[in-house]
């Protein structure tokens, strides 16, 4: 039997890898900071601590991982892709593996990436059979002229990327959310929060944003949401990066991911106080949150709903994984 609120920790997949410490991280001179996430929503306290543990440690992992990644010199693009890559891979949450259905039983996967310097972009949406869509996305800004591409026009950049049969994305939780989703025939009712994204400063000050997603139980097939719109759920330039995660057409509606940095561009805002605002006084109440983190390696992560998942380190000795307040 799976719980439908994500706390059945039996259909969950165990991948734990190997962690650094913080104090080894910390010990590089140079700064840097990430920040990671795994979705905002419908989180509830009862969750199941193996479950809520599990998921922790996936982060804890993750995070340490591109710490590690960032304090031996490593870009802030190539770091949210890595970060992006390994959370797909883990079928807890929902992007790559662990996606959840479309109203027909399917998975469209989508995903975005933004280095903040260059203002280069890439995003793909309407995905089927792309292991790891950020990857995707990747290409996208590496080899194409193009922002955003969709369906086969993305998958003629897959090249050497693996692909995997649709129903490869499948996990017995998911199944089980679009079953619930069938009986109650409302999106409302939709569970299976947990789009994933990183944002992260190198030691170079650069920064970059990535997120990638299934999108949202039940949604109609063709529905893009604003995971792969670059400057609603995914946004990176000179003073910040940002990947937001919960309903997307708020996200798009209030072009939210932007609005952080034009808060900071052209309010004078502080990387906390643009994200809050935004996330406090944009977004309706309940609909999701955001990472941050600005050229100063300020890190800001508010969310407006029941719990985020979510973690931080930073080259001062930051390390932190968190899901409510
Ligand atoms: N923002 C995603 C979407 O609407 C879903 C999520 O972040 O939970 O597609």
């Amino acid at each position: 039997m799976v719980c439908l609120n994500d706390n059945d920790s039996s259909s969950l997949n165990r991948r734990i890898p190997q962690q650094a410490t913080c104090a080894t991280m910390s010990s590089m001179s140079k700064t840097w900071a990430i920040a990671i996430h795994g979705g905002a929503g419908v989180i509830e306290r009862s969750l199941c601590p193996e479950a809520a543990d599990l998921r922790i440690r996936v982060l804890e992992a993750v995070i340490t991982s591109a710490g590690a990644h960032l304090a031996s010199g490593q870009s802030a693009l190539d770091v949210v892709e890595h970060a992006v890559v390994q959370l797909e891979e883990a079928a807890e949450f929902n992007a790559g593996k662990g996606a959840v259905f479309t109203a027909e039983g399917r998975h469209e996967l989508e995903a975005a990436i933004m280095e903040g310097r260059s203002g280069t972009c890439g995003a793909a949406c309407l995905l089927t059979t792309v292991r790891n869509p950020v990857r995707l996305a990747r290409r996208v800004l590496d080899q194409s002229p193009h922002v955003l591409l969709a369906g086969q026009a993305a998958e003629q950049l897959v090249g050497d990327l693996e692909q995997v049969p649709n129903d490869w994305f499948d996990t017995e939780l998911r199944r089980a959310q679009w079953s619930q989703w069938k009986q109650a025939s409302s999106e409302a009712d939709a569970r299976g929060p947990a789009t994933v994204g990183a944002v992260a400063m190198d030691i170079n000050g650069h920064l970059a944003a990535a997120t990638s997603t299934g999108g949202r139980t039940g949604k109609p097939s063709g529905r893009i949401g604003d995971t792969p719109m670059i400057g609603a759920g995914t946004w990176a330039d000179e003073r910040c990066a940002v990947s937001g995660t919960g309903h997307g057409e708020a996200f798009m509606a209030t072009a939210a991911a932007h609005t952080v940095a034009a808060r900071m561009a052209y309010g004078g805002d502080s990387l906390d106080g643009a994200a809050s605002r935004v996330v406090q006084e944009a977004l309706p109440p309940g609909s999701g949150g955001l990472i941050a983190v600005d050229a100063h390696g300020e890190i800001s992560m508010p969310f407006n709903c029941e719990g985020m998942y979510r973690a931080a380190a930073d080259s001062k000795g930051r390390f932190e994984a968190k899901i409510w307040t």
